[in-house]
């Protein structure tokens, strides 16, 4: 599993300390474990996925799993539970659609009778 260090494309969040990551940010990245700072990565830090737990931050088990929709590689998300980021994403966008379209409705702009 290979760990490489670059300025971070895109806003996220740290998989050790559960700050945002900015875009422009230096980053550890690791497939599988995701990104955090260069900083979080130095010795003394987790360096496998964490998540709190009663207030404090313990270290996850690497996943070894894939997800039974997609087969995409399951990660740890930020609140602990193994999601698959391919699934998570298309839900997303799906909750975000459906919310879309709740407002457009709601504002009456669906409707031409209201
Ligand atoms: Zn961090
Ligand atoms: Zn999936």
């Amino acid at each position: 599993m290979g760990t490489k260090t670059m300025t971070a494309k895109y806003a996220g969040t740290c998989t050790a300390c559960k700050a945002p990551i900015a875009r422009g940010q230096r980053i550890e990245w690791r497939r599988g474990a995701g990104a955090r700072h260069v900083d979080c990565a130095k010795p003394g830090a987790p360096t496998g996925p964490t998540m709190w737990s009663g207030g404090r931050l313990v270290e996850l088990p690497p996943l070894d799993r894939a997800c039974k929709h997609c087969g995409s590689a399951m990660v740890w998300g930020a609140l602990g539970f193994a999601i698959c980021r391919p699934c998570e994403a298309r839900k997303a966008l799906e909750e975000r659609m459906e919310r879309l379209t709740r407002d457009y409705v709601s504002a009456g702009l669906g409707e031409e009778n209201f």
